[in-house]
């Protein structure tokens, strides 16, 4: 699918100000179906991993495509479940959480993948073999875009340990639990396909100390191009491994297995546009600065993550290329790109940053009182507002004035 023309976004600018994210329907649409295509020969069940981009409209489309919802928190349960998802398709993969918050989920009726032994306990006190559930392990493989997106290893805080299965079985046992599920999810941003099939070799070991399992869940992390002519996960060498890895491994319980998968960042990143106004161009010895209206408050991948998006001058796009260095307006260092390619740019020209859908508006914040940015939803060649920019409002809305 082509990426949407410099015109349309250019309109959409126009239309709705800057700086704005614009999600382009289709695409996540294409994104599932090549899901689904590719994995058409094994039971699979794919998890939308909501954190990467939570507005109801998005959640909404997602689940009209028939794709499942996974979960980080509690709130967005809440998101998915306002959004007219049910809860048979709602997934809460917590770490870290309250006991209470785990309860809440079970009021609401959601799947839930447990990653403590702490809370396995609890759990197993409270509902013992009345509420099957599934567990969260730690593989302790490494993988992913870079440590700080790595979940599986180690050293990592994510899941129960899987030196630690003795423990669990105890816990298990003491308490009648049944464990429906096993879950791992190693990290973001992994292209090498053989890590999925290194966390199933751990799984399989496991496998034949449970006797109620449905499930066995691999996460998300399917890796997206972010840079020109880089390459993505191969979705489709990938479905191939799966499938051979679990025809050669049956469930000894007899019952077939499900492959639970959670793509956050596949189904949305490339959907997603951000788009920017250039404030000001300042010469320097060391580079040329172009400043726009925007920040790591709005885009923190960056600067977080060392993270590289694509950036366009669409204002100016047979411009002659020269090099700038994209920051923000922020005090605080925020560079997007340093010594990059831009078509000439000048004060009010538009920058666009690809591959913008996911981990861009969900982790903005208001750092230096500016407001968060608008959001619009493209579909079916239509354009919607599906968030206002904030205003003055939204940044009094919650603070007591005492004084
Ligand atoms: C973040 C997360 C995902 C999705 O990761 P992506 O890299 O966006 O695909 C899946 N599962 C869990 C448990 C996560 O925390």
């Amino acid at each position: 699918m082509q990426p949407l023309s410099n015109q349309t976004l250019m309109a959409i600018a126009q239309q709705y100000g800057t700086p704005v994210y614009v999600y382009h329907a289709e695409k996540i649409k294409a994104q599932y179906q090549h899901l689904t295509r590719a994995f058409v020969a094994t039971n699979t069940h794919f998890f939308y991993a909501c954190k990467a981009l939570t507005n109801i409209n998005i959640l909404k489309y997602i689940g009209n495509l028939g794709c499942n919802i996974d979960c980080s928190s509690i709130n967005e349960v809440m998101l998915a479940l306002h959004a007219g998802i049910p809860a048979s398709r709602i997934l809460y993969t917590s770490n870290g959480i309250t006991f209470e918050e785990i309860e809440e989920a079970v009021q609401q009726g959601v799947h839930i993948n447990i990653d403590s032994i702490s809370n396995l306990e609890k759990f197993g006190k409270k509902y013992g073999n009345a509420c099957p559930v599934g567990i969260r392990l730690r593989p302790n493989i490494m993988a992913g875009g870079n440590l700080k997106i790595s979940t599986g290893h180690d050293k990592s805080k994510f899941g129960i340990p899987v030196e630690q299965i003795t423990e669990v079985l105890h816990v298990i046992e003491q308490h009648n639990l049944i464990i429906k599920g096993l879950h791992i999810h190693t990290g973001s941003e992994i292209k090498d396909v053989s890590v999925f099939v290194e966390g199933i070799t751990v799984l399989f070991d496991l496998i034949p100390k449970f006797n109620h399992l449905s499930y066995i869940d691999l996460g998300g992390g399917f890796k997206v191009p972010y840079k020109e002519n880089e390459e993505g996960t191969d979705i489709e060498l990938l479905a191939r491994e799966v499938k051979q890895a679990f025809s050669s491994h049956p469930n000894p319980n007899g019952k077939p297995l499900e492959v639970w998968f959670e793509p956050g960042k596949y189904l949305v990143s490339e959907a997603g546009y951000f788009i920017t106004e250039v404030n000001v161009v300042k010469p320097t010895s060391a580079t040329t600065f172009v400043s726009v209206n925007s920040g790591f408050n709005h885009l923190i991948r960056p600067m977080f993550y060392d993270a590289y998006h694509r950036i366009q001058n669409i204002s100016n796009s047979n411009g002659k290329h020269l090099h700038y260095s994209v920051v923000g307006n922020i005090c605080e260092t925020d560079t997007f790109a340093w010594n990059r390619l831009l078509n000439e740019t000048m004060e009010g020209d538009l920058l666009v940053f690809y591959n913008a859908g996911a981990y861009g508006f969900e982790m903005s914040s208001n750092f230096n009182s500016r407001f968060k940015p608008a959001e619009v939803l493209l579909l079916n060649g239509e354009t919607h507002l599906i968030r206002k920019r904030e205003d003055m409002q939204d940044l009094l809305k919650n603070q007591i004035a005492v004084l």
